[in-house]
């Protein structure tokens, strides 16, 4: 059994470094239990998060343990009443080619309904967190404006074409020419490159009526140029900080939390933080009926990063929080 492990808790940006690859035995499934084997991984941005001490909503992993991540995998052995070797599972197997899991914590898949790798992606849980977080805390009405960034990923490209969907104009931001395009044949009406001249011009000029809903994906300068645009009654769903994520130091310069602060108060704005796992009993179901529609319909699409075999995870989740991937990062584990 192939698997990669936290080596050392990264300064900064993660290095190759910092991943331990080894090999182990694994063991046969105890009753209510069942030995699965990795098809697909999701690499996600949560796991930086994860490898380092600060306080957060996840438990860091300790130097040692296998990285964590969801998982598309086969059931090769079962102890479980409901599962034959097989069937295919949502699971949460981590970084590894095999993994062994309680029964409880896993939920069958239709390889029939929709490609497999979705149930990471688009029909899994970034595409849930869009979903949630735009509808239950954004909730963009017909005619309003939606900016979101980090917009050709899995969260970020959902939350535009759902916020299309129910009627809003809509403004993506991403990194680079090549994401830039996309996003235009996604629909967006506007589409920034933030990493193009004058960011806050772009933005401003990109929304003349203001901002009524920004999914806060990235912060960092995306955010500074956003605020000064958000209209009264503005919703911010405070869904992730990826711009922060590899981040060693405060920014220089002046803090600019009391100009939030003003804003907040004489804009009665609403900035809402979420984990999309609070909406789960609500609206999970809701979710997959819709999503489910609407990437059969077409209505929603995706894209997808897949890099080829387990060794190449640590080079592909650097990768992403460089902003490298284009679409929902996986590996596919043949
Ligand atoms: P992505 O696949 O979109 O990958 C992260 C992206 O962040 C990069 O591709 C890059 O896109 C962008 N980015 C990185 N650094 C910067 C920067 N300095 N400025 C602007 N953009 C930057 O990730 P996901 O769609 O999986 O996740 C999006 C966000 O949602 C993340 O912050 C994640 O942590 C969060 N999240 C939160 C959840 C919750 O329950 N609250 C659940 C799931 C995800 P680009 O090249 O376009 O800049």
């Amino acid at each position: 059994n192939h698997r990669i492990r936290l080596g050392s808790r990264p300064h900064g940006e993660p290095r190759p470094e910092d991943f331990h690859h080894d090999s182990a035995h694994v063991g046969s499934p105890d009753s209510g239990q069942v030995l699965l084997r990795t098809k697909y991984l999701s690499l996600d941005p949560y796991v930086r998060g994860m490898m380092s001490t600060a306080k957060s909503y996840v438990t860091p992993l300790e130097v040692g343990d296998v990285i964590v991540g969801g998982t598309v995998s086969e059931v090769v052995e079962s102890a479980a009443d409901d599962f034959k070797p097989g069937d295919v599972v949502l699971s949460f197997g981590g970084w590894q080619q095999y993994s062994v899991e309680p029964a409880t914590r896993l939920r069958k898949l239709e390889p029939q309904a929709a490609p497999l790798s979705t149930a990471l992606g688009v029909l899994g849980m970034p595409g849930f967190t869009a979903y949630a977080g735009l509808l239950a805390i954004g909730q963009p009405q017909p005619g309003e404006t939606v900016a979101v960034a980090a917009a050709t990923g899995p969260v970020g490209s959902a939350v535009g074409q759902i916020a299309k969907l129910k009627g809003a104009r809509t403004i993506g931001i991403a990194g680079g020419q090549r994401k830039v395009e996309h996003l235009q044949e996604l629909g967006f009406d506007e589409v920034i490159d933030h990493r193009g001249p004058d960011l806050d011009a772009q933005v401003k000029e990109a929304s003349p009526e203001g901002i009524d809903v920004y999914f806060e994906n990235v912060g960092g300068q995306v955010w500074d140029a956003v605020l000064p645009q958000l209209n009264e009654f503005a919703r911010v769903p405070v869904c992730g900080l990826a711009a922060n994520y590899n981040a060693t130091a405060l920014p220089e310069g002046p803090d600019k939390t009391p100009q939030l602060m003003r804003a907040v108060l004489t804009r009665s704005l609403l900035l809402r933080g979420f984990i999309q796992r609070e909406f789960v009993d609500s609206m999970f179901s809701d979710f997959l009926t819709d999503m489910g529609q609407w990437v059969a319909s077409g209505d929603v699409v995706y894209t997808e990063d897949i890099t080829e075999g387990l060794e190449r995870a640590p080079e592909a989740f650097i990768g992403m929080l460089r902003g490298e991937n284009f679409g929902k990062t996986i590996i596919r584990i043949s």
